[in-house]
């Protein structure tokens, strides 16, 4: 069934601000004729490499110019990576997804590494994702060769409102990493953050441009801000759940064979507030106790809530098959060790410049 429809900025505004019955009606109704309502993904995510990053996101903890209390560590072995898998799936976990707070993925052994690691959790069976930053369509070719399910590059905002948050790399940037990952058999998952001061006007952007992307995207996370002490959004105020349930009950609208998946923010919300968030069409959430650097509700925690809910967590590899893991002796595609022209502007934003200035 074709799901394409060229939203206007008007229309899904009108949408996100519709009576809220009305919206939570028309989203449980699309999300009932895609997905079994009662099916939740659950997901894991490991910090394979946290902290340190060059660049310079408002929100984000790993900025290395922001110094929070987040240390940069170095790359995880595989054998640690593989051991946090295993327990993830014990908890109900059918997905990791693993983190690197790097700008773009570099040819070499650290590349390498990680490559090893989809290799060994494809085959525990789980599906793979990866969210590394910056990818050429070689790169994307060899991690899917490894196995690799998802790969994650967020937008994080609308094209107008991204330039007030980052200035480190440009809109398009984003845009090509998915558009190599396309090139492959790898499923896309790129969502965004509501709560950084951005307009109703901005979100409807963000979600018209995910939607206008052909496939659109397997997977859309949608994120609540989590003000972070040191970030230049310490101050922001946390998002209401109702913005929350509209965000969710409009990606659904206009994505709707998407996993529309609740991530970062979920500890502010009450089991209420998530459940309303289900009904209105998510049906992924990040699992474990921390999000990259950020706290979220414990595994036991979302399984009671799944109990006390009737939902059931959704089965590896049940709306793709899994990928073949390609050894790396039988490799067709060899590291090119490129220099892609990533852009790189001016760092240009004042709020971000002045934190950087007040905390050396
Ligand atoms: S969001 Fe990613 S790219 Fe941006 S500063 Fe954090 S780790 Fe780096």
């Amino acid at each position: 069934m074709s799901t394409e429809k060229n939203w206007t900025q008007a229309e899904v505004v009108a949408l996100y601000n519709k009576p809220i019955m009305e919206l939570l009606y028309e989203a449980a109704t699309v999300h009932r004729t895609y997905h079994d309502p009662n099916k939740v993904q659950v997901s894991t995510l490991i910090s394979i490499k946290t902290g340190g990053c060059p660049e310079d996101c408002a929100y984000c903890p790993q900025a290395a110019r922001y110094h929070t209390d987040v240390k940069a560590e170095r790359l995880m072995s595989v054998e640690q990576v593989k051991a946090q898998a295993l327990a993830a799936k014990a908890g109900g976990s059918s997905r990791i997804c693993m983190g690197a707070a790097w700008r773009n993925v570099k040819d070499g052994p650290e590349f390498d590494q990680v490559l090893d690691m989809v290799r060994t959790l494809n085959r525990l069976d789980m599906e793979v994702c990866c969210t590394l930053g910056m990818l050429t369509e070689n790169q994307a070719l060899r991690l899917s060769e490894a196995g690799l399910y998802a790969y994650n590059h967020n937008l994080d905002s609308s094209a107008e409102y991204y330039e007030e948050i980052i200035s480190t790399r440009s809109y398009d940037d984003r845009l090509q990493t998915i558009e190599n990952v396309r090139k492959t058999n790898i499923t896309v998952c790129s969502g965004g953050i509501i709560g950084m001061g951005e307009s109703i006007a901005n979100r409807a952007d963000m979600l018209i441009t995910l939607a206008s992307l052909i496939p659109q995207p397997e997977s859309v996370p949608i994120n609540a801000l989590v003000p972070v002490a040191g970030t230049p959004m310490e101050e922001m105020e946390t998002v209401s759940i109702w913005e929350m349930v509209r965000m969710v009950a409009t990606a659904r609208i206009l994505l709707p064979q998407t996993q529309v998946r609740l991530s970062a923010g979920r500890t502010n919300m009450s089991r209420e507030g998530q459940a309303l968030c289900f009904f209105a069409g998510a049906n992924s959430i990040f699992a474990g106790d921390k999000l990259l650097t950020t706290p979220n509700p414990a595994i036991n925690e979302d399984m009671e809530l799944f109990k006390t809910l009737g939902l059931i967590p959704q089965q590896p590899f049940e709306k793709k098959s899994q990928p073949k893991t390609i050894a790396m002796e039988d490799s067709q595609y060899q590291a090119l060790g490129e220099k892609p022209q990533w852009s790189r502007p001016d760092h240009k934003i004042q709020r971000n410049l002045d934190k950087q200035h007040q905390e050396k």
